[in-house]
C-alpha cells in the first residue's frame, strides 16, 4: 500500500496544550505534573505557572469541562452550534487583559521552542519590517495571572486560529481522554493506535455475538 505523505502540522498554542492537560487530569498534583512537562526545560513555576495559579485552575476546571466536552460529544451541527455560543458568549463577558508584546522574527526564541510570537503567522499575524530589521507584533489574552481568564483566552484563541478543530475526544468508551491531533478526523488518541485497536477488537466482538445471536434465531 503506498504511503499517504504527511503535511507538516502547525506547531499547537501553548494554551490549548495546557487546557487539553487540565482537562484529562484527575487531580491537581496530576495536571501540575503534565505542566511541568508541558512546560520542559523550566517547568511550570518559573513559566508563572505557580502553586497558587494551579490550584485556581483546579477551581475553574469543572466549569471549563462542562462548555467543552458538549461540543465533542454532539452528534450534530445545531447541538456543536450551542456550544460555541455558549463559550463565545461567556468570553465576550470576561474581562480580558489584552497585551502586546515586541519579539525577534525567528522561529525559535530562548527557552520557547517554537516561539509563541512565530507560531501565530497567519492571517490576522504578519511579520513587521522597518527598513531591514524584522519583528512579531502578537496579542496576547489574559496571560496566566486568572485561570480562568487563561483558559478561556486559549479557548477563543483557538476557535479564531481554527486550530481548536485539531482537538478531539477519544470515542473508546474507556478513554474518552482529550487530544490535539497532528491533522483533523481523528476519533481516538493518537497514542500508536492503541485506543483505535481495543476499538476494533470490541466492534469484532460485538459482531461475533450479533451473528451467533442470528444464527440461534434462525435454528429456532
Ligand atoms: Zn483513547
Amino acid at each position: 500500500m503506498a504511503k499517504k505523505k504527511k503535511r507538516a502540522a502547525k506547531p499547537t498554542d501553548e494554551g490549548l496544550r495546557v487546557l487539553v492537560a487540565l482537562l484529562n487530569s484527575n487531580d491537581a498534583p496530576a495536571f501540575q505534573a503534565e505542566l511541568d512537562l508541558l512546560m520542559e526545560p523550566l517547568g511550570a513555576d518559573a513559566r508563572g505557572f505557580t502553586a497558587e495559579w494551579i490550584e485556581g485552575a483546579w477551581a475553574v476546571r469543572e466549569e471549563v469541562t462542562g462548555d467543552v466536552s458538549p461540543i465533542f460529544d454532539a452528534r450534530s451541527k445545531t447541538k456543536i452550534e450551542s456550544g460555541l455560543k455558549n463559550i463565545i458568549d461567556k468570553v465576550n463577558n470576561l474581562d480580558f487583559k489584552l497585551s502586546w508584546s515586541l519579539w525577534p522574527p525567528d522561529k525559535n526564541v530562548g527557552e520557547f521552542q517554537p516561539s509563541p510570537a512565530y507560531e501565530r503567522l497567519g492571517v490576522d499575524q504578519g511579520v513587521l519590517e522597518i527598513g531591514k530589521n524584522k519583528w512579531i507584533v502578537p496579542m496576547f489574552l489574559g496571560l496566566p495571572d486568572s485561570p480562568k481568564v487563561y483558559f478561556y483566552g486559549s479557548i477563543i484563541s483557538a476557535l479564531q486560529s481554527g486550530q481548536f478543530g485539531h482537538m478531539g475526544r477519544c470515542q473508546l468508551n474507556e478513554c474518552r481522554r482529550f487530544f490535539i491531533a497532528p491533522r483533523r478526523g481523528y476519533r481516538y488518541c493518537p497514542n500508536n493506535g492503541r485506543c483505535r485497536e481495543a476499538s476494533d477488537r470490541q466492534d469484532a466482538a460485538e459482531r461475533t455475538r450479533k451473528s451467533r445471536k442470528q444464527r440461534l434465531e434462525r435454528k429456532n
